[in-house]
């Protein structure tokens, strides 16, 4: 028997951040968003001003980063930095230009690691992130691998925005989501990439229903 937990990976603005929020509401049970957690700690360097390239000064600060994942008033899991909830801050610019160079340091993903086998090892969830079915957990019971073609990744990123946008807006918008898949593909630890018993579901030509509805009824 493998462990209960659905794992679910992929490239950038795939989806598949929607995609497991909506699974786990449909199955009662949490979802968890790993990206986040790098995020965090890209965040916590850039407060305290540290260079994301500067491996050494990172590992000297690990220790005093503690991460929490509690229930929310309206029912939903929040990650906390050291007491503090974070939302908006994980998602600047400043953010994303170093989270990828972050998730290249081996104490950083061990830390997040542990902390993840941690959430899972008391309840079902549905976990979502990079390397959830090949590193984090090589034996969950169901793996899926969620992507869909560069350009329509790109548009879903800036229609979540809401504004009428460029086609150059588009090109620059894919070329950094490129950029991100690019380094976290080729890092040498816990790489992106579909491991041989996940199922793939390329969401191009997808809606988000649909997708869930596929998901939820592959698990039955
Ligand atoms: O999923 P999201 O875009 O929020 O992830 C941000 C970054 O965190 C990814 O581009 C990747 O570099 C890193 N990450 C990772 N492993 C995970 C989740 C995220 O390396 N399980």
């Amino acid at each position: 028997m493998g462990v209960s937990v659905i794992a679910m990976d992929g490239p950038a603005a795939s989806g598949k951040s929607t995609i497991a929020s909506h699974l786990a509401k449909r199955l009662s049970i949490p979802y968890v968003n790993t990206g986040s957690m790098f995020r965090a700690v890209a965040y916590f360097l850039n407060q305290r001003g540290i260079n994301a390239a500067d491996t050494e000064a990172i590992k000297a600060v690990l220790a005093e980063i503690s991460m929490d994942y509690k229930l929310d008033e309206n029912g939903e899991y929040s990650l906390y930095l050291n007491d503090r909830k974070l939302d908006a801050e994980l998602r600047t610019p400043e953010v994303v230009a170093i989270v990828s160079l972050v998730a290249t340091v081996k104490e950083v993903r061990d830390l997040l690691k542990n902390f993840q086998r941690e959430i899972a090892s008391s309840q079902l969830v549905v976990m979502e992130g990079r390397d959830i079915g090949s590193v984090v957990f090589p034996d969950a019971n169901w793996k899926f691998f969620v992507t869909a073609s560069p350009m329509v990744r790109a548009e879903r990123r800036l229609k979540q925005d809401g504004t009428p946008y460029t086609q150059e807006a588009l090109q620059k918008v894919a070329d950094s989501i490129a950029e991100r898949d690019r380094l976290d593909s080729e890092r040498p630890i816990a790489p992106l990439k579909q491991c041989e018993d996940a199922v793939l579901v390329d969401t191009s030509n997808m809606t988000i229903d649909e997708t869930v509805d596929f998901i939820a009824a592959y698990i039955k």
